[in-house]
């Protein structure tokens, strides 16, 4: 069996056409992706998802509030949309299980390691909520963490917003911006490239984890990233 965690942001679950914080339709699409990959077989997929389209800690903070209480507000988002995550996924025919880092046993299990791996075997896709559980992170180094706690060989990091890749500079500031295939740590690192997080980045160096961008929102672009073909960038 092959492992993989997905991280997608909160704000892919939102609606570019609406002003809706949870678009059911884009959900339901995530979902269908997500059920469809399932069905090669021989692969285990986690899910991490952000937080960003309800509250990101460091709005709050910036506005004067408390960082840790602002940054428990953003996990707490990342719990309803992993709720929304699972429902959808249930309704494609696939279990999912929402484990959360924050105790909240009424409606999500708690994240414990090994009944995860557990539900990964099972063929459940296993939704990863509230982040670690820890103020002043993002999603982005928990979906690090938990990939390499899990045993994981690949983060597949989703984008939506139409950068389907890493490139030299922002392709929507400049069109002849590079995109590259391929790229090191080191490069990220050195050239600024905000694939992930500067701590994401750092801790999936330092494990050898590999991370592979590519643009969620393209239909089968997960089943081919899964599939190890060359979709987007991978960073290794
Ligand atoms: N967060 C946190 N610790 C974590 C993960 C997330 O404090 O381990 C908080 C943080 O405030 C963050 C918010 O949850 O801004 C939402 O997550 P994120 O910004 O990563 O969402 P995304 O941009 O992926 O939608």
């Amino acid at each position: 069996m092959r492992r993989f965690v997905l991280k997608l942001s909160g704000e892919a679950l939102a609606s570019s056409a609406s002003d809706e914080t949870i678009d059911a339709s884009v959900v339901d699409y995530l979902a269908s992706e997500i059920a469809s990959c399932m069905e090669i077989g021989g692969l285990e997929l986690a899910v991490v998802v952000g937080g960003g389209n309800i509250w990101r800690g460091a709005t709050g903070a910036m506005a004067g509030m408390n960082r840790a209480n602002s940054d428990v507000m953003g996990m707490l988002g990342t719990v309803i949309n992993a709720l929304a995550l699972q429902d959808a996924i249930e309704t494609h025919g696939r279990e999912a299980r929402v484990m959360s880092a924050i105790g909240m046993d009424q409606v999500a299990e708690p994240y414990i390691r090994r009944r995860a791996v557990r539900h990964l075997e099972k063929g459940r896709v296993v939704i990863f909520a509230a982040g670690m559980g820890n103020p002043y992170f993002t999603t982005d180094t928990p979906a690090a963490q938990r990939a390499a706690e899990i045993e994981a060989e690949l983060v597949l990091k989703g984008t939506h917003g139409g950068v389907d890749g890493v490139y030299s500079e922002d392709p929507k500031k400049n069109p002849q911006a590079e995109k590259y295939s391929e790229i090191s740590f080191d490069q990220v690192l050195a050239q600024d490239l905000r694939v992930m997080d500067l701590t994401a980045i750092t801790f999936c160096k330092d494990n050898q984890l590999p991370i592979r961008v590519f643009d969620l929102m393209a239909t089968g672009n997960l089943r081919r990233a899964l599939a190890g073909e060359a979709v987007g960038t991978l960073v290794k």
